[in-house]
């Protein structure tokens, strides 16, 4: 065989091989996502560590500048946005590294270092999801399931959303999909009444948990706002621990859902926060933002679709992620 041939044929098969070195290589790191640390919040090109790691010393107004348009682009949010650009313009003699490391620091320390592990007191436990029209409630109700069957963990979900007739099938269909008992009440019934009965099944068949999924309300809405804090009472009424109430918040509405979050925690106590559709966005610096400004942990995030895709949030990691 002429010897161009065999070369020829060589620079084929390592071409391949190289191929699929980086298929695999590429389908680790997806799969290797640690906690609380999408893919999708890392900085990326023109995100905060491609503007970190260019940056060589003596920062110029354009650098800064930047750095201001990458913080509020990650949703960051005005208040921590001039904090960390205060504490970054400190940190300059430090150097490149110096810089980094202040910033991740900022990042980390702006969240609490309290419990993020999912509050699960009394028996059963009860988790109400509550959240805006669309943030992922029945998803995560339906995760927050898969995660607890599991662990071995005995759960119900309670369908306490009687105003769209989807919303209830819709929990059905996870239910039967994850194996889990759904209770639901009648279309227009009375939702405190779904998530009274649901708590009341839960102890007959010695449930562990019971998690109740909401309606979606505009937080302007006053009586709805009423009946979601009636229901929030119900569940933690004849001695029973108050519920953990999870508010679900979308990652891309921004800002807004700071917002969101204040009125819900006036009106049903929140106690924790999921912030869900975080694969879709650049923009997981609101993490950071809403617990900054509200000291409520956010205990888990979404990163899709699929009952496993809800992971632990780790504020470290995190923070690191959003400096990759
Ligand atoms: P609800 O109205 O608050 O109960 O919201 P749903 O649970 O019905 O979610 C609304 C839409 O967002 C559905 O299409 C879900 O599949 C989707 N969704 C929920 N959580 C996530 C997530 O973490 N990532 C993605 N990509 N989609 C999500």
């Amino acid at each position: 065989m002429p010897d161009f041939l065999i070369w020829a044929a060589a620079i084929v098969v390592a071409l391949a091989a190289a191929a699929v070195v980086w298929r695999l290589t590429v389908r680790r790191a997806r799969r290797s996502r640690p906690g609380g640390s999408p893919a999708a919040v890392s900085g990326g090109r023109g995100g905060l560590g491609a503007l970190l790691s260019r940056f060589r010393g003596g920062a110029d107004p354009e650098f800064w500048r930047e750095m201001e348009r990458t913080l509020l682009g990650a949703d960051l949010g005005p208040a921590m946005t001039a904090r960390i650009l205060e504490r970054a313009r400190e940190a300059l003699p430090d150097g490149p590294d110096g810089l980094r490391r202040t910033v991740e620091r900022e990042l980390a320390g702006a969240m609490s270092e309290g419990e993020r592990a999912l509050r699960l007191a009394g028996s059963p436990a009860v988790v109400a999801l509550v959240g805006v029209n669309g943030s992922g409630k029945t998803t995560t109700a339906a995760k927050l399931a898969a995660r607890l069957t599991g662990e071995g963990r005995k759960c119900l979900l309670a369908a306490a959303d009687t105003y769209r007739a989807a919303a209830g099938e819709q929990l059905q269909t996870w239910g039967r999909r994850l194996g889990v008992e759904v209770v639901a009440g009648a279309a227009g019934g009375d939702p405190a009444a779904v998530a009274y009965d649901a708590l009341a099944a839960g102890r007959s068949r010695g449930m562990e948990a019971v998690l109740v999924d909401t309606a979606g309300r505009l937080q302007g809405n006053r009586n709805l706002m009423g009946e979601l804090a009636k229901i929030v009472r119900v569940l933690g009424r004849d001695g029973a621990p108050a519920p953990e109430v999870l508010l679900a918040i979308d990652a891309s509405t921004g800002q807004n859902g700071i917002a969101q979050a204040r009125i819900f925690t006036e009106q049903a106590g929140v106690t924790g926060i999921v912030l869900t559709k975080l694969d879709g966005t650049a923009k997981g610096g609101a993490a950071v933002a809403v617990e900054h400004e509200l000291g409520i942990p956010v205990k888990f995030i979404g990163v899709g679709e699929e009952p496993g895709d809800l992971l632990p949030f780790d504020r470290a990691a995190f923070a690191a992620s959003l400096l990759q």
